[in-house]
């Protein structure tokens, strides 16, 4: 893999002129974010801290500056040359969860997928098992469809809420969100920030949730740069066996 080249900020593009919406870095490394540890850099790089932050930085950045929304990076294969344009991250205030009425919850995009299997599972809700061998966050799970074990997170998706690339704010149902296989009809210029989610009754509180993956323990964590214990070249091991393969984005 060739070292990543910077990328010349684009001159008709200025962070500073867009008002209060989170952290910048420009040429920012994006292979200790993905879980294969590869690829280039982002010419910008922005963790948002919130919704009003979001808002903001989406109805000031031009509609010709690309945008990508990185969740865990566990789908994501970053090219050597880099990204161009922006890429955005959720900070903590998308990283909420409430319990609601009836098996609910409204959970934040950030949250990662094992959390709110884990969480569900203390609340004896049934029915989020399957997201806690997911090594990613809630967002990516709803922009590729992620699922495992015979389920996937159409079934437990009830409403979800969005902001598009103008900063105005929509509340999606799941019909609108034309889910497929690993795939979100919605999610291309959509950056889901919460959803409602609902499992069933019948979880058993205490009890370890069906974590996925072959031996049934939890995701090992991402390798670390150079490679993993016994893994030489940094592979990540084997994914849980989910029937086809993930195909996983080239960015
Ligand atoms: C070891 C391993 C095991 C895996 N097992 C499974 C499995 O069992 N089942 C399965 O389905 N997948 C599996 N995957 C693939 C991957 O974990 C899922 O696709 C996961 O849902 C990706 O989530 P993420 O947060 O990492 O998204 P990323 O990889 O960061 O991004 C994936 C896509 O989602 C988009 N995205 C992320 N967040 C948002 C948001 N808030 N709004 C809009 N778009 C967003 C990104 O722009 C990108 O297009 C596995 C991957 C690994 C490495």
């Amino acid at each position: 893999m060739s070292a990543a080249s910077a990328i010349s900020p684009p001159t008709a593009f200025d962070p500073s002129q867009l008002g209060e919406c989170g952290a910048w870095a420009a040429n920012q490394p994006l292979a200790d974010m993905t879980w294969l540890r590869a690829g280039g850099a982002a010419q910008w790089f922005v963790r948002v801290p919130d919704e009003a932050a979001l808002s903001v930085l989406l109805s000031a950045l031009p509609a010709s500056v690309p945008l990508l929304v990185l969740g865990a990076g566990s789908n994501l294969l970053v090219r050597d040359g880099g990204v161009p344009g922006v890429v955005l991250r959720l900070g903590r205030g998308f990283q909420t969860m409430e319990d609601l009425p009836d098996h609910r919850f409204a959970v934040g995009a950030a949250v990662l997928d094992k959390a709110l299997a884990r969480h569900a599972m203390q609340a004896g809700v049934a029915g989020l098992e399957f997201l806690g061998g997911i090594p990613g966050t809630l967002g990516g799970a709803l922009a590729m469809n992620a699922g495992a074990h015979g389920t996937e997170t159409a079934e437990i998706v009830r409403e979800v809420e969005a902001y598009d690339r103008s900063g105005a704010r929509h509340v999606l149902r799941r019909e609108a969100l034309q889910f497929g296989y690993r795939q979100c009809g919605a999610a291309a210029g959509m950056v889901f920030t919460k959803a409602t989610v609902a499992g069933g009754g019948g979880g058993a509180p205490g009890n370890p949730p069906r974590l996925g993956g072959q031996g049934g323990g939890p995701p090992p964590p991402p390798p670390p740069p150079g490679g993993a214990p016994g893994r030489p070249g940094g592979c990540p091991p084997p994914r849980p066996a989910c029937g086809r393969a993930h195909r996983r984005q080239h960015i």
